[in-house]
C-alpha cells in the first residue's frame, strides 16, 4: 500500500494509482502510446501511469526511492501547476506521456544513459510548472514581478526551474541516484548531473531557443553517423549488440534529451485528429484570455491572441507549417520512428482546411520585415524570412539531390515565378513552410498550398480548391491562384496552355 508522507489522498485514491501503476509496470496498459488521452483518466489514475513508467523504465531503482516517495513528489508537482486552461498538469502529463513514447519505441534511447531519461521525464512534468496562463511576452510587457526578477529572459522557464528545484530539495528525490552505464559518472557526481539535466531540458522548452535547437540536432546527428555502435565492443549479449553506444559525451546527450522534450512539447498538432483538436481548444482559450487581459491593461495584444481578429484554423495551420513541422523533418530523418507523426500532421492539416473558416497559412499578418512574429502553445516564435533562416532548414528544403522529387516541385514553383512574373509585374515570395515540401506523397491534394503571391495585391489572396485555381490560372490571376503540390503539374500546364 503506497503512503504519502508530504501530501494526503484518500485511501481509495492510493489504491486506485497504486493499481494503475502496478499494470504500467508489467506492461498491462495498452493506451499509453500517441494517442493517450489525459482527460480520460482521473488524476489518482494519471499519478498512476507517472509511476508505473519509471518503474517500467527502471527508473525507480536507479532513483533509488519507491514508489510512495515519487507519488508524493508527483503530487506536489501537479499542485504547483495552475488551473491553466492549456498550461495545467494535464499538459505536464501529456508531455511526459509523449517524451515517453520518444524514448521508448525509439533507437534514440540507446544513445542516452539512465540518468539522462531520468532528466527527460522528470523535465517533461515539471517544464511548465508554476505557468499562469500568460506567456513570456505577457510578462515582459505588463512588466509583472517574476519578469523582473528573471531579467526578462526565458521568465517563465527560470520560474519552473526554480519551483522544480524546490519540489527536488524538498522531497530529496536525486539524493540516492546511483547508476552504472558504458558512460561513467562518479557516484557522487550523478546526482547534481541529473538536477543540471532537468533544468537545462526545462529551458530547452522556451521557444526562443527552437532553431538553435535544430541547428545543435543536427551537430550531434553527423557525429552519430561516423560513431561506432556497439557492434565494436565485446558484449555478452546480441540484442544488445545490435544497439548503440550511449554518447560519451554528456552535451550531446543533453541536446537529445533537450530536442525529445521540445518534440514532446510542441506535438500537439502531430497527435490524432481528436487530441490534435482538443488541445487546440484549451490552446485558445488561454491565449483569448491573455488578449483579453492585454486588451484590459492597454498593453500590446499579441499575435494569434485577439478572440475578434484571429481564428483556431489559421493559428493551428501556421504552428503547424513554420514551426511543427520543419522541426519533426529534421527528427524524422535522424529517428525513423516519428515519420507517422508527419503523417498525422498532414492529415490534421487536412481537417483543419475541411472546417473552412479560413485562408491557408501566409505571410500575413507576418510582415514583411526579417522577422515573423507568432504565438504557439509554448511561447512566442520569431520566424525569419527564408535566407535567415538556420542552415540546416535551408540544406534540407533545397537538399535535391538527396530527395529528387523535390526537383519537381521546386522546378514548378519556379515555372509559377516565371508565369507570374511574365504577366504582372510585382515580386514572388516562398514561404519558407512551402519551400520544405519533402515530397508529394506526403502531401495529399491540398495538404500544403503553394501560394503564387503578386505584391500588387497581397491583401486579396485566397484559398481555392483546384477547379477555383484552375480558373483562376486561365484568367490569369495568378496573384490569387493557390494549389496544392499534387496538383501542381496541372495548374502549370494549365498556365502553359493559356499564357
Ligand atoms: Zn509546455
Amino acid at each position: 500500500m503506497l503512503v504519502l508522507k508530504r501530501n494526503q489522498l484518500s485511501s481509495e485514491d492510493l489504491i486506485k494509482a497504486e493499481h494503475v501503476a502496478r499494470k504500467v509496470a508489467g506492461g498491462k496498459i495498452n493506451e499509453l502510446g500517441l494517442d493517450f488521452n489525459v482527460w480520460k483518466w482521473t488524476r489518482p489514475e494519471l499519478y498512476g501511469i507517472i509511476v508505473g513508467v519509471f518503474s517500467q523504465l527502471g527508473l525507480l531503482h536507479v532513483l533509488g526511492v519507491s514508489q510512495s516517495q515519487l507519488l508524493d513528489f508527483i503530487v506536489d508537482i501537479d499542485r504547483g501547476y495552475l488551473d491553466s486552461p492549456y498550461h495545467s498538469f494535464l499538459h505536464a502529463a501529456d508531455v511526459f506521456i509523449v517524451g515517453y513514447n520518444l524514448i521508448n519505441y525509439s533507437h534514440v534511447r540507446s544513445y542516452l544513459i539512465d540518468l539522462d531519461l531520468i532528466a527527460l521525464l522528470i523535465g517533461a512534468l515539471c517544464h511548465d510548472i508554476g505557468h499562469p496562463g500568460l506567456n513570456n511576452l505577457y510578462q515582459v510587457n505588463a512588466k509583472t514581478e517574476v519578469a523582473q526578477r528573471y531579467k526578462n529572459e526565458s521568465v517563465l522557464e527560470k520560474l519552473s526551474c526554480e519551483e522544480t528545484l524546490k519540489l527536488l530539495t524538498k522531497h530529496d528525490l536525486l539524493k540516492s541516484v546511483r547508476s552504472k552505464s558504458k558512460v561513467e559518472i562518479h557516484e557522487c557526481e550523478q546526482s547534481v548531473y541529473v538536477q543540471n539535466a532537468i533544468l537545462k531540458c526545462i529551458m530547452s522548452t522556451d521557444m526562443s531557443v527552437h532553431f538553435g535547437l535544430i541547428e545543435q540536432f543536427t551537430t550531434v546527428v553527423d557525429i552519430l553517423t561516423i560513431s561506432p555502435t556497439c557492434d565494436e565492443f565485446p558484449t555478452e549479449n546480441q540484442a544488445a549488440a545490435n544497439d548503440h553506444c550511449p554518447l560519451p559525451q554528456s552535451e550531446h546527450r543533453q541536446i537529445i534529451c533537450n530536442v525529445l522534450l521540445h518534440a514532446a512539447d510542441i506535438s500537439n498538432t502531430v497527435r490524432p485528429w481528436e487530441l490534435c483538436k482538443r488541445w487546440s481548444d484549451v490552446i485558445l482559450d488561454e491565449f483569448f484570455y491573455q488578449g483579453d487581459m492585454e486588451k484590459l491593461h492597454h498593453l500590446p495584444v499579441s499575435p494569434n491572441m485577439d478572440r475578434e481578429h484571429s481564428n483556431q484554423t489559421d493559428i493551428s495551420l501556421k504552428f503547424g507549417d513554420f514551426v511543427v513541422k520543419p522541426f519533426f523533418e529534421v527528427l524524422a530523418d535522424f529517428c525513423t520512428e516519428v515519420q507517422p507523426l508527419l503523417t498525422n500532421l498532414c492529415e490534421n492539416r487536412a481537417r483543419w482546411l475541411t472546417l473552412g473558416n479560413t485562408e491557408p497559412p501566409r505571410r500575413s499578418p507576418l510582415t514583411s520585415s526579417n522577422a515573423r512574429r507568432l504565438s504557439v502553445p509554448a511561447g512566442t516564435l520569431d520566424i525569419p524570412d527564408y535566407p535567415s533562416l538556420p542552415s540546416v532548414l535551408r540544406r534540407h528544403s533545397t537538399d535535391v539531390q538527396r530527395k529528387p522529387r523535390r526537383h519537381h516541385l521546386l522546378s514548378s514553383i519556379e515555372f509559377a515565378r516565371t508565369a507570374g512574373e511574365g504577366s504582372r509585374s510585382g515580386s514572388i515570395s516562398i514561404p519558407p513552410a512551402i519551400s520544405e515540401v519533402d515530397s508529394e506523397d506526403e502531401c495529399e491534394e491540398k495538404l500544403i498550398h503553394i501560394q503564387v503571391e503578386n505584391a500588387t495585391r497581397r491583401s486579396n489572396r485566397r484559398a481555392f480548391s483546384l477547379d477555383h485555381t484552375l480558373i483562376l490560372a486561365k484568367k490569369k490571376r495568378f496573384d490569387e491562384a493557390v494549389c496544392a503540390p499534387s496538383t501542381l503539374h496541372e495548374v502549370t500546364s494549365e498556365l502553359e496552355n493559356h499564357s
